[in-house]
């Protein structure tokens, strides 16, 4: 039997496996899927973002309050490490100009592939179609091809994944396992998710429209960014940002003119003679894109005196009627709390269970943050769980 067994082979449990490895001990991975890593290779059809290039403090800022709990973690494996791991794996990367940071191929399946073939080579046992039912008089036990099997390694990590894309294998069916053995966890709530719009037929030639360079604000929080406009409503990275506040239903206001002071807005509108029509001024004064004086269009609802028309470019009151469900969301908000685990991610009540990546309670926006805390907490998990290893095998009452 592995010393070790890791459940999950998203990348923060190959992370944790090549950590167990490279600390010395033999290492299964199991998985519940025909093959690893699904969500990472669906992450890499919209372009791999393995990271953000910025000074680590303001990375950390990412991951709001739970900033304070991932930072040991992040300081071990943070931004500055995941291009050169990336690129010990073979895949050059590149910084786009917002600091994102992509593999040259854009996509995960190389990455992936020489990941596994590396993990191999350590002598890694992937084993998959094996799903994990929980624990049954204290052995893990396993739903597998060749039936129902049980282990009881020393050391256990789960890197289960969170909730969301659940035909990718990571359904949250472990939360109740886990709940049922009295460990704390956050309801699984979407996060990184579309904001629904139930749109008049004028939007229909509009879907699939980006709006670039426009500010989002909600409570005290304000970015610039871009979205796209679809059948569904607003998704992208800029809408995506506003989770926490679209969750809790805040108001959300746009600025379609993001460069201008309201002052200059209302100059510029007034310097366009009369006898133009609205969207012509907004075009001729402005250069807004046929989409973003549709949305004004929409939210603002005509007619209104010209000079309204200011105030609604610079906070547009953007009124979204929900948000996107959990099964097409980036990832989830919720999970396992800090209270339940350690400082390695141990559970404490479960001693020699450690937890990592996307199961934990926390989140953070795209732009890389979320694999880099994925594979983050799986490399913390994996050292934790073979310190505890070596702690227990020290311990152990000498055989005969
Ligand atoms: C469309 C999309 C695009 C994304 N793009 C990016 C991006 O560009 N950058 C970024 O940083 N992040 C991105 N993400 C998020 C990123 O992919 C996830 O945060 C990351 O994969 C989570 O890693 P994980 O190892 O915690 O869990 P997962 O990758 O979800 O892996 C969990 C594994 O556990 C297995 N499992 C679950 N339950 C059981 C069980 N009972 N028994 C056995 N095995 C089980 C699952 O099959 C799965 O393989 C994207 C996500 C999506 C959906």
């Amino acid at each position: 039997m592995a010393d070790a067994l890791v459940i999950g082979a998203g990348p923060a449990g190959l992370m944790a496996a090549e950590t167990l490895a490279d600390q010395g001990l033999s290492v299964q991975v199991v998985d519940a899927m025909p093959t690893a890593g699904r969500k990472l290779l669906m992450a890499g059809k919209s372009g791999l973002n393995l990271t953000k290039d910025e000074p680590f403090e303001q990375f950390i800022k990412a991951y709001g309050p739970h900033g304070a709990w991932m930072r040991p973690a992040l300081t071990g494996f943070g931004n500055r490490d995941v291009g050169p791991w990336a690129e010990a794996l073979g895949q050059a990367v590149f910084t786009g100009t917002s600091g994102k940071v992509f593999p040259e191929t854009m996509k995960a399946s190389p990455l992936l592939r020489n990941w596994l073939a590396r993990l191999a080579d350590k002598n890694v046992v992937l084993k998959t179609r094996w799903h994990w039912q929980g624990w049954q008089n204290g052995a893990l036990v396993f739903d597998t091809p060749e039936g129902r099997q049980t282990r009881t390694p020393l050391a256990t990590v789960l890197a289960l994944g969170g909730a969301s894309w659940p035909r990718l294998g990571s359904n949250g069916g472990w939360a109740k396992i886990l709940a049922d053995q009295g460990i704390s966890l956050a309801p699984f709530e979407p996060a990184n998710m579309g904001a629904r719009v139930d749109w008049s037929g004028h939007m229909n030639r509009h879907f699939g429209s980006a709006l670039k360079n426009v500010t989002l604000k909600s409570g005290n929080k304000t970015r610039k960014g871009e979205f796209v406009i679809t059948a569904q409503g607003l998704e992208g990275s800029l809408i995506y940002d506003f989770s926490p506040e679209l969750r809790a239903d805040l108001p959300l206001l746009l600025d379609l003119c993001s460069d201008l002071t309201l002052a200059q807005v209302t100059d510029r509108l007034a310097k366009v003679p009369a006898k133009n029509s609205l969207s012509n001024a907004l075009r001729k004064a402005l250069r807004l894109t046929p989409p973003a004086i549709a949305l004004l269009m929409e939210f603002a609802k005509p007619p209104q005196p010209r000079a309204a028309w200011a105030g609604h470019l610079k906070a547009l009151n953007v009124t979204y009627s929900g948000i996107a469900g959990i099964e097409r969301a980036i990832s989830v908000a919720g999970g396992i709390q800090k209270s339940s685990l350690d400082d390695c991610f141990m559970l404490t009540d479960l001693p020699g269970v450690f937890c990592a990546g996307e199961m934990l309670d926390w989140e953070a926006p795209t732009g890389g943050y979320l694999l880099t805390a994925c594979l983050a907490t799986g490399r913390m998990a994996g050292l934790g769980a073979a310190a505890y290893f070596h702690t227990q095998q020290r311990e152990r009452p000498s055989q005969p």
